[in-house]
């Protein structure tokens, strides 16, 4: 059988390895260059590969195909492919049959990693032998090939969605859903959140889906679809008989007649978001049978993924906030929304077809200053412009952070949160969220 593997990153790599070892004919092709360390990888196993070119030749004669997430289906290799009739499946559905673990898999439009990283952080510190990957960190294939995990915590893109056919998630959580990369999907938000629905496309009777029962999109589509898994919403604003959330500051969850309570204050993460993430993960472990005092101690001690709300430094009273990871108007809603001090407001970058209305009551009640930090500002600048007192343009993070303190008091904070893609003025929002932190240690 040959497999060919489009694209040579950490999931093309990870698919190369385990494909090996199944005894598949593997080869990779990437149409960049490979990273030095990958190649090693791919040199000391004896997979055959090429990079900054797509030999035909060499891919159409596949019987499999994987395609890393990043490559658009409508690129003319794929288009290829798919006239010849070969099967062109994502990593995830390439990986699973070969483990019996139980597998727990996160989607939605925001919130993925952290709630992904909170759930396992809540199984490992309750001693289970659980592997982390998707998205993030190392992948799931490779650890497949290499590790022998029982469970694994999964962080799913619609895009590996996408890819799938047969895989199916003991547990599926879709956190939440709005317009996002809506440039792979034709412009239609309804193929979207169809992408994001794939996840629990297969799941049985046997299995859960945990969902943001306050979503309007999530609400939307199940008034007009059905899946067999057994339902477990959350919701900030509803009580709920099975399920969870939050009354009186605790949070509350009820599943299969148990229940559990926290106070929300003794969760260490903070904002309504979060507590929306944390009532997904917490309601993971629940149907893993997690020790509520293990619970507990773990709500009690997860800080929080860098890039997503973090705090950095108070200086001279100020508080400076990274939220680099906001690269849509949602994500940035709910750090606002998190906000209880005056607060100036770094905002920019490239804009994903943005409506900024969404964020106006939040602006005026919380926002005394605007930084706009992007190569193109005109959008937030017509909407902004006369909501906010003070609106300045920068081009450079430096600047932006002395601007910044320079527009603050006593008491006020400074955001990063720029609802928008980072790539006109740094690498990634990495880049964009270490320039920052940087910044601020140099005031
Ligand atoms: P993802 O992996 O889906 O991008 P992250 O956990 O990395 O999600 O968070 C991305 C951004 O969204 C951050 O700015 C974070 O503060 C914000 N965020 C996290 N959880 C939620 C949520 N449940 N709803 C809305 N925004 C969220």
């Amino acid at each position: 059988m040959r497999l060919v593997i489009l694209g040579g990153g950490e999931s093309g790599i990870g698919t190369a390895i385990l494909g090996k070892k199944k005894g598949y004919d593997v080869f990779v092709s990437d149409f960049g260059k490979i990273k030095e360390n990958y190649k090693e990888v791919l040199i000391i196993n004896e997979i055959a590969w090429e990079e900054e070119k797509h030999t035909e030749d060499l891919i159409l004669n596949a019987d499999l195909v994987m395609k890393s997430p990043g490559i658009p289906d409508k690129s003319p290799v794929v288009k290829r492919l798919k006239e010849k009739g070969v099967p062109v499946l994502s990593e995830i559905e390439f990986a699973a049959p070969f483990t019996n673990a139980t597998i727990i898999g996160i989607t939605g439009s925001n919130g993925k990693t952290t709630t992904t990283m909170l759930t396992h952080h809540l199984l490992k510190s309750a001693g289970l032998n659980v592997g982390l990957g998707g998205n993030i960190g190392k992948s799931f294939a490779w650890q497949v090939a290499d590790n022998n995990y029982d469970s694994y915590v999964l962080e799913l893109s619609s895009f590996q969605l996408d890819g799938i056919v047969n895989f199916k998630p003991h547990i599926a959580i879709i956190t939440n859903i709005s317009p996002d990369h809506l440039d792979r999907y034709e412009y239609k938000y309804e193929n979207y959140i169809d992408s994001k629905f794939r996840i629990t496309k297969n799941q049985t009777e046997e299995d859960y889906l945990i969902y943001d029962a306050d979503d309007e999109a999530i609400t939307e589509w199940f008034k007009t679809h059905t899946t067999k898994a057994k339902l477990i919403p959350f919701s900030l604003t509803k009580i709920l008989s099975e399920g969870a959330y939050i009354k009186n500051n605790k949070m509350e969850i009820s599943i299969n007649q148990e229940e559990f309570t926290m106070d929300t204050e003794h969760i260490a993460l903070e904002g309504k978001h979060n507590m929306k993430n944390a009532m997904a993960a917490t309601s993971v472990a629940k149907l893993m049978q997690i020790r509520k005092s293990t619970i507990r101690e773990s709500l009690s001690n997860f800080q929080g993924v860098e890039h997503r709300l973090e705090k950095v430094l108070k200086i001279q009273n100020v508080q400076y906030i990274n939220d680099s990871k906001a690269t849509n108007v949602n994500a940035t809603f709910f750090a606002l929304d998190s906000m209880n001090t005056p607060t100036v407001w770094i905002v920019g970058g490239v804009d994903k077809g943005n409506d900024y209305n969404e964020l106006m009551s939040l602006v005026r009640e919380k926002v005394k200053a605007i930084i706009c930090l992007g190569v193109d500002n005109k959008k937030i600048i017509d909407a902004f412009g006369n909501v906010v007192d003070m609106m300045v343009e920068v081009d450079n993070m430096n600047d932006a952070v002395i601007m910044a303190q320079r527009l603050t008091e006593k008491g006020d904070t400074v955001l990063l949160s720029p609802a928008c893609a980072s790539f006109d003025l740094f690498e990634n929002y990495e880049d964009r969220g270490n320039q920052f932190k940087q910044a601020v240690k140099n005031l």
